[in-house]
């Protein structure tokens, strides 16, 4: 598969990771690698972990997200 991002430049770069968010698969130009905070319900209440997870997205997506 070939970046998605890449395509309108008619260049085919291999793609290394998927868009979490839209899907697109992605170079790793154009992957954006997010924190991303891992919340794991235990009992009463959320309790959140303090490893951040990874969260891959592409430029348009990551533009859209407020972190
Ligand atoms: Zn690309
Ligand atoms: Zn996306």
């Amino acid at each position: 598969m070939n970046c998605y991002d890449c395509a309108p430049d008619h260049a085919t770069t291999a793609a290394v990771a998927i868009c979490r968010n839209c899907g697109a698969a992605l170079c790793h130009q154009h992957a954006q690698a997010a924190p991303q905070t891992v919340v794991r319900v235990q009992g009463v209440g959320q309790s959140t972990l303090p490893e951040m997870a990874r969260r891959i997205m592409c430029t348009i997506c990551r533009g859209a997200q407020p972190a």
